[in-house]
Order: C-alpha cells, then sequence, then structure tokens
C-alpha cells in the first residue's frame, strides 16, 4: 500500500462506523482471503459476501491469528467477546468500501497510471508494457488479470510508493461495471486494446459495449487506440476531443503510421509519425494478433518518455507467450507449477497462492531465481523471505546471485546454484519423487528449461484447462441455485476429458458439495490423490465393495437386488454405508422402478446398516424443449416415489434431479442439490446462456512439416485429399487415436492456424493429420494449430459430424497431456 491508514481515516473513506477495541491500530495491508494474510496485526479484512461463502464467517478464526480490524456489513452480529479483542467498522457494502479505500490509494499516487481496457489483449499488453518500462522504471501491475470489481482494489494495494509507474487493467461485463473501476484506476494514460463483435451477455450490442468500456478514460489525458477498428474508432473519435487521442493506423491519417514486414521469423515494425518522422523496432514474432499487441506497447512507451534503445532492449526479451500460471505433470507423479514469464513480487504470491491449493504432496518445493524487478532490493527480499516462511515450503532451490540473501530464511534442505547452467548440470530429476513443485524465475534465467527437463515426456498435444473459466462456470451455476442447494460435480470419465483429479481439486476449493463418478475406480483415484469431498460412484459393481469400504466411496444401489447384496456385505463387517438411490422416472438405464417400491421400504427397514444420504431421477431431455412435457412428468413422479421412501425413513435425505440442462429450465426443481456436468465444463446445452460460459478446454497441436505439392497430387490413405491446382499443406501431431475423430476426415474439419481456418485434407491418420495451408502464409514446423478452443466451439465441431460435445470431451486419449491454468 501507498500508504498506512488509520481506523479514524477508515470510518471517513468508507462512510463506515467502528466499534470495538483496537482504535489505535494502523492498517498497510488489506486482504479479502482469510488463508493469505502475511501481516495479522497490520492487516485489514474485508468481509465480503461471495457465492460460496461470507467471509464474515472466518473473523473468529482470523482473531485468533491475530488480525484486529474487520470490515463487515451492517447487520453483522458481532460476539461481545471479540469486540474486546478487535474493532469492526460496519458499512453498508463491504465491496463498495473496498472500492472506496482503493480509490484513496490510488489518489496518493502522484506517478503516472496506465489503464488498459478492450476485448482482447489486456493483460498481455500490461505485462509486456511493464517489461518494456522495467528496462528503467520501477513497475507495479496488476498481478495475473486481476482486473474486476475485486481484482482492481487489490492491484491498487499493490502498488508501492518506491513505483514510478503504474499498469492497471480493467474487465467489465456489464451495463455499469466500468464507472466504478475508473473512479479506482482514474488512468493517465489509456489503451483501448480492440473490440470483438462476438456478442456479450450484458451487452445489447457493439455501440453499447464501447460506450461503457470508454468510461474508464473519462477523466484521461491521453487514450492510445488503433483507427483501423473502425466502430471503435468512431464511437472513440465522437466522444472524445481529438487533442488527447493518439491513434495508429496502418493506413495512412493517424498520430502513427505503421508498417509490419516480416523478416526471417521476425517482425520488423517501422512508425511513421505525421512529421514524417520514423523510428523502426523489432519484434520476435509474426502473428497479427502479436503484432497489434506489441504496436500499443511500443507506443504507449514512447508516449510514457521511454527512449527507443530501451524500448528495443525490452522488447529483445518479450515472449509470444502469454504469462500464465500453469500446471504440469512432472517426472514420477510430480507437479510442476510453471511460473517461468512471471518474476515479481505481485505473481510470486498468486503462485504461492495456487501452489497451498494443489492436493497435497510429499513435498512442496520452489525453484527462485533472482528477481530482476526495479525497487529497493532489501524491502523486495525481505518480503519474498516473509512469502517463503508464511507458505510453508520445505525445500528451495535459488538460483542466481541474489537469492544468495535468503539463504538463512530457507528451510533445511535448500540449495543455492549460481546460474541456470549449473542448476541443470547438477540437478538429478530422478530425485524429485511425488513432489510439488513450483519454478519460478525472470526471463533471463531461461527458466523453461529447468520445466523441459523436469516435465513428463510428452508429443506435440496438449488439453489446456482453462481453471478462472472452470471457476466463473461454476459460479454461474452457484448464482442459478437458491443458496441452501447443494451442488454435486460430475467428475465422471475423467472429468469430461479435462482430468479427474485436478478438476476435483479445483472445485473442492471452490466449494463444491459433492462430486459423482461412473466407477469405483475413478473414486479411488480421487481419493489416492488426496480428494476429500464425498464421493458419489454411479454404477458399483459387487467386485468392488471392498474398495467403497475402504475408500469412503457412497454407491448408487439401483435394485432390489442389489440393494441385499449390499446390506448383507455391511452387516457381515459390521459397518454403516453410505448409499444413493436412483429412481427410474423414464431413462430407462439404471433404477428403481415403481414396482420395486414396496419392496424397496421393506428393504430399508431390514437393513439400517445402509444410511440412504440421497435420493434422486436423472432427465432424459432437459436440453430441450420438445422433451419439456416429459421432463415435467419425470420430475412429478419423483416427487411421489420419493415422498413414499422418505415415508419410512427417520431422517431427510437429499433429493436431487437436474442436470445442467436441468438448472436451466426447471430452477423451480432445485430441491436439495443439482448435479452438475458438461455445464462446469464450458458447453451450455440448451443454448439459452450461451455466452455466459466460457469454454474450459483448448485442444492444442504442432505442426510436424509443411510440404509443397505439384497439382494433381494426392494427400494421405487410400489417396482421399485431392489438390487439383497443387498447394500446400501442414501435418499436425494429432490423430484418431488421441480422440481427433475420423469423421473430420476431408473437409469435415477444420484447425486455426495464426487464427485463419486450415480444412482437413484426406483421411485422418492414427496419429497425424493433413490440413490445407495453401491460403496461409509463413506457415512453418513448430507452429501451433488449435484443434478446439475459444474460437472453434465444441457445439458447432459436433454438430459438424453429427455428434455432441460430451463425445468430443470424453474421447480426448489419456497420452494428450493436459496442462492447467490460471490466466
Ligand atoms: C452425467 C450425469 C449428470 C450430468 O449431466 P450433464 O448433462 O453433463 O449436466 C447428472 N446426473 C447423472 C445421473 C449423470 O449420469
Amino acid at each position: 500500500m501507498l500508504t498506512s491508514l488509520s481506523i479514524a481515516q477508515l470510518e471517513d473513506i468508507t462512510g463506515g462506523k467502528a466499534l470495538g477495541s483496537r482504535r489505535d491500530q494502523l492498517i498497510s495491508q488489506i486482504s479479502i482471503d482469510s488463508r493469505q494474510i502475511l501481516h495479522p496485526e497490520q492487516t485489514l479484512f474485508v468481509a465480503l459476501r461471495g457465492a460460496k461463502a461470507d467471509g464474515a464467517d472466518f473473523i473468529p478464526e482470523l482473531i485468533e491469528e491475530g488480525v484486529r480490524v474487520f470490515l463487515v456489513h451492517e447487520g453483522w452480529s458481532v460476539d461481545e467477546k471479540l469486540m474486546d479483542l478487535a474493532s469492526f467498522i460496519f458499512t453498508k457494502d463491504t465491496r463498495q468500501a473496498l472500492q472506496k479505500i482503493a480509490a484513496f490509494e490510488r489518489s496518493v499516487f502522484t506517478k503516472p497510471v496506465v489503464g488498459i481496457t478492450g476485448s482482447n489483449g489486456k493483460t498481455i499488453i500490461k505485462e509486456w508494457l511493464g517489461q518494456v518500462l522495467s528496462q528503467r522504471f520501477a513497475v507495479a501491475k496488476s498481478p495475473k488479470s486481476y482486473n474486476s470489481q475485486v481484482g482492481v482494489p487489490l492491484s491498487i494495494f499493490g502498488i508501492q510508493p518506491y513505483h514510478q509507474v503504474a499498469i492497471l487493467e480493467a474487465g467489465v461485463s456489464k451495463s455499469g461495471d466500468m464507472e466504478t473501476l475508473s473512479r479506482m484506476i482514474l488512468p493517465d494514460l489509456g489503451i483501448f486494446t480492440n473490440i470483438g463483435s462476438a456478442h456479450e451477455e450484458g451487452f445489447s450490442g457493439i455501440q453499447e459495449k464501447i460506450r461503457e468500456k470508454l468510461k474508464l478514460f473519462s477523466a484521461s489525458k491521453l487514450l492510445i487506440y488503433c483507427k483501423d477498428q473502425h466502430h471503435l474508432a468512431q464511437e472513440i473519435e465522437s466522444q472524445i476531443s481529438s487533442d488527447k487521442l493518439i491513434s495508429w493506423s496502418k493506413k495512412s491519417g493517424a498520430d502513427f503510421s505503421i508498417s509490419w514486414k516480416p523478416l526471417e521469423g521476425k517482425t520488423r515494425i517501422v512508425l511513421m509519425k505525421s512529421d514524417l518522422n520514423t523510428m523502426t523496432f523489432q519484434v520476435p514474432f509474426m502473428d497479427q494478433a502479436s503484432l497489434e499487441n506489441v504496436t500499443h506497447v511500443i507506443i504507449a512507451a514512447l508516449t510514457l518518455g521511454e527512449d527507443i534503445p530501451a524500448i528495443q532492449e525490452g522488447l529483445d526479451h518479450l515472449k509470444p507467450v502469454d504469462m500464465r500460471l500453469t500446471l504440469k505433470p512432472g517426472l514420477n507423479d510430480s507437479l510442476l507449477i510453471d511460473d517461468t514469464y512471471n518474476n515479481d513480487l505481485a505473481g510470486l504470491k498468486v503462485a504461492l497462492e495456487f501452489m497451498s491449493q494443489q492436493r497435497p504432496k510429499r513435498s512442496k518445493i520452489l525453484i527462485i531465481s533472482d528477481l530482476l524487478q526495479q525497487g529497493l532490493p532489501e524491502k523486495i527480499y525481505s518480503e519474498v523471505g516473509e512469502l517463503i516462511q508464511s507458505y510453508g515450503l520445505d525445500q528451495i532451490i535459488g538460483v542466481g546471485t541474489e537469492v544468495k540473501r535468503l539463504e538463512k530464511l530457507f528451510p533445511k534442505k535448500s540449495k543455492t546454484y549460481a546460474s541456470t547452467e549449473q542448476f541443470l548440470q547438477n540437478v538429478d530429476p530422478e530425485s524429485f519423487q511425488n513432489d510439488l513443485l513450483l519454478i519460478t524465475g525472470a526471463r533471463s534465467f531461461a527458466f523453461e528449461k529447468i520445466v523441459n527437463r523436469l516435465q513428463q515426456r510428452i508429443h506435440g498435444t496438449t488439453l489446456e484447462i482453462n481453471l478462472n473459466a472452470l471457476t466463473h462456470n461454476f459460479n454461474f451455476y452457484k448464482k442459478q441455485i437458491k443458496p441452501g442447494t447443494k451442488l454435486m460435480v460430475m467428475v465422471k470419465a475423467f472429468a469430461y476429458g479435462g482430468g479427474a483429479a485436478e478438476i476435483a481439486n479445483h472445485i473442492q476449493t471452490m466449494g463444491a458439495d459433492y462430486l459423482a463418478v461412473a466407477f469405483s475406480d475413478e473414486g479411488v483415484a480421487l481419493r489416492k490423490q488426496g480428494i476429500r469431498l464425498p464421493i458419489m460412484v454411479l454404477n458399483p459393481v459387487e467386485e468392488s465393495f471392498d474398495l467403497l469400504r475402504e475408500y469412503a466411496l457412497e454407491p448408487v444401489v439401483f435394485s432390489p437386488e442389489f440393494f441385499k447384496k449390499l446390506g448383507l456385505y455391511a452387516r457381515y463387517h459390521q459397518i454403516q454405508l453410505s448409499i444413493h438411490l436412483d429412481l427410474d422416472t423414464g431413462m430407462h438405464r439404471l433404477g428403481f422402478e415403481e414396482k420395486h417400491l414396496q419392496e424397496l421400504k421393506s428393504l430399508i427397514s431390514q437393513f439400517p446398516e445402509l444410511n440412504i444420504a440421497s435420493l434422486y431421477t436423472h432427465l432424459v431431455g432437459a436440453d430441450e424443449e420438445v422433451h419439456h412435457d416429459f421432463s415435467v412428468q419425470q420430475l412429478e413422479q419423483f416427487m411421489a416415489m420419493k415422498s413414499e421412501i422418505v415415508s419410512v425413513l427417520e431422517y431427510q435425505p437429499l433429493v436431487h434431479a437436474l442436470n445442467s440442462a436441468g438448472i436451466i429450465r426447471y430452477p423451480d426443481y432445485q430441491m436439495d442439490m443439482v448435479r452438475l456436468g458438461i455445464g462446469l465444463y464450458g458447453v451450455e446445452v440448451t443454448g439459452k446462456h450461451d455466452a455466459s460460459l466460457k469454454p474450459v478446454s483448448t485442444l492444442k497441436t504442432t505442426i510436424s512439416q509443411v510440404k509443397e505439392l505439384p497439382a494433381g497430387a494426392t494427400v494421405g490413405y487410400s489417396r482421399k485429399g485431392v489438390l487439383p491446382n497443387g498447394g500446400k499443406i501442414a501435418t499436425l501431431a494429432i490423430g484418431y487415436a488421441d480422440g481427433y475423430d475420423r469423421r473430420f476426415s476431408r473437409g469435415n474439419g477444420y484447425v486455426l492456424i495464426q487464427g485463419k481456418k486450415a480444412p482437413v485434407i484426406g483421411n485422418v491418420c492414427m496419429d497425424m493429420v493433413m490440413v490445407d495451408v495453401s491460403e496461409l502464409d509463413e506457415v512453418k514446423a513448430g507452429d501451433e494449430a488449435i484443434i478446439y478452443g475459444e474460437q472453434i466451439s465444441l457445439k458447432q465441431l459436433a454438430d459438424q459430424i453429427g455428434t455432441i460435445p460430451y463425445e468430443l470431451l470424453t474421447n480426448i486419449s489419456t497420452r494428450v497431456k493436459r496442462v492447467y491454468y490460471l490466466d
């Protein structure tokens, strides 16, 4: 934070009223997360009410840890005993209060603040601009993409007095959001990255979207934008006076006319100002999106007074990857958190927090380089030292000469090396077994070499899982259900292909109530990987009874015979087992029918060893309007069957019926719990809220080879791909054995290369597929190809070959590496 605040000041700023005993406490840290508190006595804990919890619930625990000042909602009933120990500031709305404190802190910062908004590229521009400016300045920037109503305040609290420039990004999801963000950020210099044409829920159209985003710059001195975005330029030029605008364009008529010239794997960027003064830079990438982003970066750096050689120096080190925290499978069951592109304090904190949320492993190891942040090294390293201690790491491997300062704070087994090379020469990769490693280093240390050495060997195809999108979708469904309704998440079939353990772990931290798997061994695998939530098993078999017992898994029971078998098993072993009853109301797959109810009731009384944890049914057509009457009939029949069963019970089991589509279409039938599946993974099957969910997985591969072929050449088995006029093809490292469906053959599917469509040519092979890239320039081996993801929707792809998104998701072979990231 920039300045410490007294309780009287906080009352003033928030308009709140303080009660309690610690009126003299000064605040220099603000936290909204009870798990992330470093200096309890100096911390203000702001109790926010979220989808999963009320922050106020953690107050007694936090007082125990030493936190003394709290911001709480009016009406929160405080225990008299707590009053003696702490101070409580009561406000109408704690989120607004948090934002007011942020606006106050911002007002104290007198150096330039850069504000970035737009549809795409915000985070990358922020990171790159930060890199370029840090050649000469001490830069504060939002960690990751902390750009929301709560993320922006946290970003602002990260600004320290020694910073010379701050870069903050702002993201909005509906009308009205930007005003609050704008009051907090108050950018001196603005960057409007671009505007996407995609429909976004919360906005009626593109103009409204632009106008909302423009509010960020209402008090800015200068705004940078690209004139070639016609809608955007029109709107900006009609709303903001021209002396505040800095435009660029690939044509003439802008403040900067730009040309991009490809040059042996790089691009030369020439900027010509209206006075015909020209400047030339070189950047290490060629794709359109990166060039657009980097052009914004160059113009912003020039505007802030950075000189040309320093900008070029900064550009030389940029990487065309985004700065994401990724979780990758390592050797010997280890897990790697790859944070090799992020090396500042704020980033380290986010990464350590991410680490603390992972499944338990043998030991927690941090591999860290010198921090090449501008600023006060003593202060920075003392903060790093505190972080290291508070996150309970088992081992630290320091690389570089500066981190050595911290050696005395390192746990016992720690080591330091002078350079990355030295580490690589001396490390035995086999020494890491079932460990959790966080690898974080400044760019110049090239820590990607360490990641390469320690990660599982893989081929070129990866399935990337966006954990932020998963969180977003989880919260979307959580908002659809009543506060008391529980949420069971279906992680059967390897969590719809996404990787069961990581996804289960993530939603366990998110606050899901129950998990469900198809078979007992899926449940066993989750338990072995440290998942603690109750787990329902849809299709257990008699052979797995011992496993169910040993791993505390809860089987679904679907017939009288099965009930009896399990009951006798429990009696023989003198144990209680929790079970779930599947009632068949029309699916006709598994389940008790009406004719079984009498027998079922008598079995229930016969076997008190079996505790009925829940009763459920499954809808057959909740996604489609045509089945509406049938769905309602199923739900009503279920209610009747359930009442009959419950009448013989002395306790209340959970009652549930809705899957993802049902949650959307039948809100009146939420009952005690809902069962979320495909929606969590980003597909809204009813089509009513397409724009509200975020795609979770991106399947990517690489080009192995590019070939120029003459007229009449054929491609692949059975000569099915024909190039009458010749052309250029690229061979990709994915085939039907990886889950790339053979029905995509012969132009039925396409992939994206450099953002452009490349249709499949010929038949899909077992491990490879060829695509036509005749229309693309500059395609080369090693380039990335997107099979599906944000730009290619699963629904569309599934339609194309007459299947459903479920099948595409679950078909991805386990040999495809899953990588998890936070963006
Ligand atoms: C798979 C499954 C679900 C989840 O269905 P989605 O359509 O993916 O939401 C719910 N309940 C049962 C019994 C299931 O088998």
